[in-house]
């Protein structure tokens, strides 16, 4: 049986706490999109943890973690990070990398990195790892899967043929050093040596996997506002977010998705630009701010501050819709037991006019939240394992958004450790 864990916001809505506690009874985990630019936290037996790249059931002994074709692959980066936790006493993980994944090349983040400069003011808030110019060039089909380091001359003739086109740019667009297709082969032929041992037919290992009854586990970066297609265009990641696609990002067919469980926080908070109805500033959003998240929220792979806002009732509820949630977790609810009154948005005023839909990226623009103002509980709620004992404005706060999502909330996360999480009808 295959489950997605995907996000339903902005991303860092948890999904890596939820997937973690998951893998436990899974056989395999997958990542299916995206790359080293978002991070996981992740807080276990091992200590605190911020994943870019690997799969986050590295931390159990049985379980195969796997690199999807879906996947941006930065070779020294996931080296790095394997290296990073076997020297904290993880034991080396069980991995394997699909021969069809495309790899991130040194000019990918050399030209994210110069077009954000160009772009000066209105840049993308970009985290500068290569992603928007690596899935450019796969769909430009100039990109470089895995199983091509193998085949030495088609390789070479194929780096000729791309440093031209990028010479181009860099030279007079960029103004800045030239690429030597020999000095490419090279690294290439080093990322050979690093990935080699890792190297699989992914799709034909997870066709085994299911026919053997093993339980899958697809691993979700970000959330349904930054898909390219359904978010908040173009202030998106360049690679689908949604559950549908870990079916192409993992090699599997898609009617073997049987659950979507989709991770919701209590609270908004995003990173980079674009439109953020619910988005508060001041002392308020620097209060939450501060309590939020494990210790704070700031970016997992950047340190930047995010930008803070109160729970969006519209933009979940379509969140939700996108990935075809089977399951809600509610996270990081512990950190709102601060609040009198806790303000959530359940509309959005567009031209005079107030929906419940979420709109395209123009209209987002303009529109103001419509806020209701619930009571808070004033109380921790850490350390509770069952529904019925949470304080009942808690309970309220749920079940008023499990309602206005129209999507059931199976799972509350109160807490960023494993045990920290309370089952509500989740089978
Ligand atoms: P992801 O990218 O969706 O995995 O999210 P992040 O890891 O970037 O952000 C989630 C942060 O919240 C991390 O620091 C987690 O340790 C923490 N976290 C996850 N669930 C909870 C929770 O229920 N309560 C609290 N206080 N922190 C949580």
């Amino acid at each position: 049986m295959v489950k997605a864990v995907v996000g339903a916001n902005w991303g860092d809505e948890g999904k890596g706490k939820i997937t973690d506690m998951l893998a436990k009874e899974a056989d395999v985990v997958v990542r299916f999109q995206g790359g080293a630019n978002a991070g996981h936290t992740i807080v276990n037996d091992y200590g605190k943890f911020a994943l870019h790249t690997l799969p986050s059931g590295v931390f159990y002994r049985h379980t195969v973690n796997v690199i999807g074709n879906g996947v941006a692959l930065n070779i020294p980066i996931l080296i790095e990070e394997i290296k990073s936790i076997t020297d904290r006493g993880v034991p080396s993980p069980n991995m394997i990398v699909s021969d069809r994944a495309q790899i991130v090349m040194p000019y990918h983040i050399l030209f994210d990195q110069y077009e954000e400069e160009r772009l000066g003011g209105k840049s993308f808030g970009s985290t500068k790892s290569g992603i928007a110019p690596f899935y450019s060039d796969k769909y430009a089909k100039i990109g470089i899967q895995v199983s091509e380091l193998f085949e030495e001359t088609a390789l070479k003739e194929k780096l000729i043929r791309i440093c031209e086109t990028k010479n181009i740019l860099l030279e007079h667009l960029y103004h800045k050093p030239l690429l030597q297709p020999d000095e490419l082969f090279e690294t290439l032929k080093q990322y050979r040596e690093l990935i080699s041992p890792y190297v699989s037919d992914v799709s034909a290992y997870l066709e085994n996997a299911l026919k053997d009854g093993k339980q899958i586990l697809l691993e979700g970066q970000l959330g349904t506002l930054k898909d390219p297609d359904h978010g908040i265009y173009p202030m998106v990641t360049s690679s689908s977010t949604l559950a549908a696609f870990g079916a192409i990002g993992a090699g599997i067919p898609p009617y073997e998705i049987k659950k979507v469980i989709t991770v919701c926080k209590a609270y908004s908070s995003a990173v980079g630009a674009g439109a953020f109805v619910s988005e508060i500033f001041g002392e308020d959003a620097e209060e939450l701010r501060k309590r939020g998240g494990d210790g704070g929220e700031f970016g997992a792979t950047t340190g930047r501050p995010r930008r803070m806002g109160w729970f969006d009732c519209v933009a979940s509820k379509y969140g939700c819709r996108l990935q075809g949630a089977t399951d809600v977790v509610f996270t990081v609810l512990d950190v709102l037991g601060y609040l009198d009154e806790i303000p959530v948005c359940v509309g959005y005023e567009i031209d005079g006019k107030v929906t419940t839909d979420f709109p395209t990226t123009g209209k987002l623009e303009k529109a103001k939240p419509v806020l209701k103002k619930l009571a808070g509980w004033k109380s921790d709620i850490r350390g509770i394992r069952a529904y019925e004992e949470l304080p009942e404005n808690c309970r309220r706060y749920i079940e008023f958004v499990e309602e206005q999502i129209g999507y059931p909330i199976t799972m509350v996360s109160n807490g960023p450790g494993r045990e920290d999480i309370i089952y509500r009808d989740f089978k």
